[in-house]
């Protein structure tokens, strides 16, 4: 941590902050493509029920549907993580070009199997759900479906950070004993005090070991809210850069950002629910399954879901720009300047490589915040206001 900034934080090279966005989204953009074709390859061009056909070879006759869906969801997910795990070692690969990588490949495979026992276990349960919700109730099954994944998705949302992270990086609580830890613990808890927020714990998130990025979050619930700071930040910002970046995540607290977001979600996962039962309904005589609950319709499934949530994304993300402007502006209005959240903007730009002015339509499309660019240029348009007020 240190006490004082030199002014300005010498922006990342733009030329190369360009050339790794657009990698990045190259990739992304290539792997939704091949997980998109072979989910049709799967689903239309009868993949699906010879992937069924041979694990029901396989399984001792009469075995139960629970069975036969297990089976094919291992299958699915064998196919999967092969397509996946080229576009994962080419970002990992990309991440190590631009410099901005510090772990291990030991490390990186290690978390690739944790990651993948994650998936495995998350996956088979809320398939195996749906499933039986299809053979029980194959009129309303979307809407009990529904129900269950809001649920849960709110639930693992909260808990995550508290819950996964820790299988992938260490944390470890500030301390009020050293002089510089104790003063950020003040600060914060009476930043967190204002906006009538409560945190249980402000933590150091030891991020350093894999990136050089940096990155800070406010997660949690009741008796698990914590603050998590990452070290790359810690070591790096001045204390009122922290603070500035701090009470952005305390807007979101205050605009009751959560909860909005959960009816956003609510409303589009429940249409997304029924579009994907109405469509498997439609297909399901077309394309040989044995009735909507036959596990070879699956990938029609998915296919609807991501359509429908890839069409959504720029929805999605338009909303969630608003809300990151409006947790901006809380950060000016409570600390009554802009500089310390400019200067916190600047450092994590200059640390995550990003890409400051990105074209208007990238921005529109694919970022869930505004660009740098456009987040330091409100700032500026709420400085000139407050100097116009107090002018006049
Ligand atoms: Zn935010």
């Amino acid at each position: 941590m240190t006490e004082v900034t030199e002014r300005p934080i010498p922006p990342a090279d733009q030329e190369s902050a360009r050339h790794y966005s657009r990698a990045k989204l190259r990739l992304s953009l290539a792997s939704t493509l091949a997980e998109l074709i072979l989910l049709t390859v799967l689903a239309f061009g009868g993949a699906s029920l010879a992937l069924e056909q041979i694990v029901v070879r396989w399984l001792p006759a009469h075995a139960s549907a629970w069975l036969i869906v297990l089976g094919y969801v291992i299958g699915l997910g064998i196919l999967f993580k092969l397509l996946a795990l080229p576009f994962g070692l080419a970002e990992q690969n990309v991440e190590i070009r631009y410099g901005l990588n510090r772990q291990h490949w030991g490390s990186w495979w290690a978390d690739e199997a944790k990651s993948l026992a994650l998936e495995t276990t998350l996956g088979i349960a809320a398939i195996e759900l749906i499933y039986a919700l299809l053979r029980s109730a194959p009129q309303i099954w979307w809407l009990w479906g529904w129900l269950v994944f809001l649920a849960f998705s709110i639930l693992l949302a909260q808990l995550a950070p508290v819950l996964l992270f820790p299988l992938f990086f260490k944390f470890r609580e500030l301390s009020p004993d050293n002089p510089q830890e104790a003063e950020l613990i003040e600060r914060l808890n009476a930043r967190a005090a204002a906006a009538g927020a409560r945190i249980r714990g402000i933590y150091e998130w030891k991020l350093g070991e894999k990136t050089v990025k940096a990155n800070a979050a406010l997660a949690g619930w009741g008796a698990t809210r914590r603050v998590l700071i990452s070290d790359t930040l810690l070591r790096t910002a001045a204390l009122e850069e922290i603070e500035a970046v701090f009470t952005h995540e305390l807007g979101h607290h205050v605009h009751r950002h959560i909860r909005q977001g959960i009816w956003l979600q609510a409303g589009l996962s429940l249409a997304g629910f029924w579009l994907s039962a109405k469509v498997l309904q439609a297909l399901n005589a077309p394309l040989h399954l044995h009735g909507v609950a036959d596990i070879a319709g699956l990938p029609v499934l998915a296919l609807v879901v991501a359509a429908f949530s890839l069409l959504l994304m720029p929805l999605a993300n338009a909303f969630s720009r608003r809300l990151e402007r409006q947790a901006d502006d809380y950060v000016f209005s409570s600390m009554g300047k802009i500089e310390p959240l400019v200067q916190g903007l600047e450092r994590l730009a200059q640390r995550n490589l990003a890409e400051v002015a990105p074209p208007r339509w990238k921005e529109l499309i694919f970022y869930s915040h505004p660009a740098i660019a456009t987040r330091i240029k409100r700032a500026r348009e709420w400085e000139n206001r407050r100097t116009a007020m107090a002018e006049s």
